[in-house]
């Protein structure tokens, strides 16, 4: 299945440099702060939130989410997941 990334033409990091997302080094905390208030007038965090958890990802700002919000959010994920799993079997 394709997925639909329609939603990524409304994100309001459209057009910035991915590394402003993708932090390193002594001023990753900050840099996260600066990302996160980008996200934070984003119309998309949900879509981008999923879209994380949905392909793995585990490095970077993504909707709006702390790294420590982004494992949980991922466990919830894969919790209901297998759930589903054993429900349909
Ligand atoms: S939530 Fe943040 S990282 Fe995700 S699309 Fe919006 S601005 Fe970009």
């Amino acid at each position: 299945m394709i997925p639909n990334l329609d939603w990524m033409q409304h994100a309001a990091c459209a057009g910035m440099d991915p590394r402003a997302f993708f932090t390193v080094g002594n001023h990753a905390r900050a840099q996260v702060n600066e990302a996160r208030k980008v996200c934070a007038t984003c119309p998309v965090r949900e879509q981008c939130a999923d879209w994380a958890i949905q392909t793995g990802e585990r490095h970077g700002v993504w909707g709006g989410m702390s790294q420590q919000q982004l494992r949980q959010r991922r466990r919830r994920f894969t919790s209901r997941a297998r759930t589903d799993t054993r429900a349909a079997s």
